[in-house]
């Protein structure tokens, strides 16, 4: 198997690492830990409600999210 330099297999997930063992490790320890809480909290950028798991993964709601990949990728929606 060649490995995907640059791309992890949670990169569609938000995963920041682009191969980085490292930051990998930390953010695959930050999910699983906000997976085992999975409690509600605010999103930093609307103040709404979020869960842990989307803020550890986006920085931000679920909501956000989407309205980010509108802005991003106008022509899907
Ligand atoms: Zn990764
Ligand atoms: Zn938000």
């Amino acid at each position: 198997m060649a490995e995907h330099v640059g791309l992890c297999a949670d990169a569609p997930l938000g995963c920041p690492c682009r191969g980085d063992a490292t930051i990998h490790e930390d953010r695959s320890r930050a999910l699983s830990e906000a997976r085992a809480t999975d409690e509600a909290v605010e999103c930093p950028e609307c103040g709404g409600p979020a869960t842990s798991v989307s803020i550890t993964s986006w920085g931000n709601c679920r909501a956000c999210r989407t309205a980010h990949s509108r802005s991003t990728h106008p022509l899907r929606w």
